[in-house]
């Protein structure tokens, strides 16, 4: 049965332009509001009216994590990067002088980690996964481990508000040659030839910002014969927290429902890759309302996010989060460390407290919470997950596996490297002297230590 549509059921966006507007809800002081706003000149802000009216305490702000999650934070920024953009806004520079400033200031954020667009982007034909030096890679086509291709949709590359740890930013500033997407023709092609493909993820951006019609006519040609080995469909989205009304009131809510229902008819298994960063985002009714909905139409949902200084590095956070997934029947998946992109060394957390994290909200919950990973780095080989500290003779080592590679052959093997308190990120990790060469460290390419071959700034 439909439900009936209220005008606060209808989407709302809010972008740089009302973000003084919107600021004003808060007691914020004058310099906070002008470096927001410098910030939002280099990174993309964009929120709705859901977010703002109902997942953001405003008693609360600077400090609330809804807030920390969706607004642009002066200290995103490095000081002088966003007092000179600062400074141009306040004499009304040219937008050219700005762009020019704002250019820089992006090309030193990393804007695409981990070699996304060197190793990730397959060329036509069967040459394997990473294209080769040269050729042109197949639009909208990433294939960076063997089972799963992850697909960008051309009309799915916005979100229905940005997070402001976001790793996929660059694709946010209207920077073209920083963006990459596609159509789904080539990506049929791809698969009709690739049949170790398992999985594909259509992602984003967010797809489901899409209208169902156009989602559709990217899912559809999937259930076609001849991909019958592409057995599970996953849908990378936020929009159950950031806009669950696209399952409930949205003019094309019970259309995308019944695409839901199509795909698992089809036999596929239709996998919901939900970002959730904190429980509150399961707070609302209709947060729940829409969760049920999906469960309703036969596809699963599986939970995933990373911990964010200030928003979520908190155990009982994660505890309550994972909980309340298993209470409404999703499956926690996975606890990502940040992303070494964008203002990460705002958002980090050390890899040995992101540990101690997962640690302390998996001893909170059931078993079935425990279906959880983490704290994981999707890196340059693949995606490494810290298991631990160990004491090793005098000293401490963390205990790294790779969950996911590009060479199949290292899943699952454990590895060491040093303890280092203060690191962030793979790159930053070196291997445990003494230790025998069987570890990945020394099968890295060109046998580079991990500083060298990793995608750290
Ligand atoms: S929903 Fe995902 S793609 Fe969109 S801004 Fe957040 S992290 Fe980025």
């Amino acid at each position: 049965m439909a439900v009936q549509r209220a005008q606060a059921d209808v989407f709302r966006p809010y972008g740089r332009k009302e973000l003084a507007a919107l600021l004003r809800r808060s007691s914020l002081t004058e310099q906070y509001r002008r470096e927001a706003q410098a910030v939002a000149e280099v990174l993309p802000f964009r929120t709705n009216s859901y977010v703002v009216d109902h997942l953001i305490d405003w008693s609360a702000v600077p400090d609330d994590p809804m807030f920390r999650l969706t607004f642009p934070q002066p200290d995103m920024l490095p000081l002088d990067d966003r007092l000179r953009v600062a400074g141009l806004l306040d004499a009304s520079a040219s937008r050219a002088l700005l762009g020019e400033a704002v250019r820089g200031i992006r090309s030193r954020l990393n804007p695409h980690p981990a070699g996304q667009l060197e190793r990730n982007v397959p060329t036509a034909g069967r040459q394997g996964q990473s294209g080769e030096q040269g050729e042109r890679g197949i639009p909208g086509i990433q294939h960076k481990y063997r089972e799963t291709v992850l697909f960008f949709p051309r009309r799915g590359q916005t979100c229905h508000a940005y997070c402001t740890y976001c790793f996929r930013w660059a694709q946010f500033v209207g920077d073209t040659d920083l963006k990459f997407a596609g159509d789904v023709e080539p990506l049929v092609r791809y698969l009709r030839e690739h049949t170790e493909v398992t999985d594909v993820l259509v992602t984003g951006g967010d797809p489901l910002v899409m209208s169902a019609g156009l989602l559709a006519r990217c899912v559809e040609p999937l259930l076609d014969g001849g991909l019958e080995h592409v057995s599970t469909i996953r849908l990378g989205t936020k929009s159950l927290s950031y806009w669950p009304h696209r399952f409930l009131t949205d003019p094309d809510s019970e259309e995308l429902l019944a695409l839901f229902r199509r795909i698992v008819a089809a036999g596929r298994h239709l996998v919901v890759m939900a970002h959730y960063s904190h429980p509150r985002e399961l707070s609302t009714d209709v947060a729940l309302e829409a969760v049920r909905r999906v469960r309703e139409t036969g596809a699963t949902v599986r939970v995933q996010a990373p911990v964010i200084r200030g928003v979520n590095d908190e155990a009982g956070l994660w505890a309550e989060l994972w909980s309340s997934a298993v209470r409404l029947g999703m499956v926690p998946y996975y606890m990502f460390v940040e992303r070494d992109t964008g203002p990460q060394d705002y958002f980090a957390v050390p890899l040995v407290r992101a540990w101690e994290i997962f640690r302390d909200s998996a001893a909170q919950v059931s078993g079935l919470g425990r279906t959880a990973r983490g704290p994981v780095m999707s890196a340059d080989e693949g995606k490494v997950c810290v298991d631990g500290v160990l004491n090793l003779g005098d000293d401490e080592v963390f205990v790294l596996r790779y969950l996911q590679a590009r060479r199949p052959s290292w899943v699952g093997r454990p590895f060491l490297a040093r303890f280092d308190p203060r690191a962030t990120w793979f790159s930053q990790l070196a291997p445990v002297s003494g230790v025998p060469d069987s570890s990945p460290w020394a099968r890295l390419p060109g046998g580079l230590t991990p500083q060298g071959a990793g995608a750290g700034r």
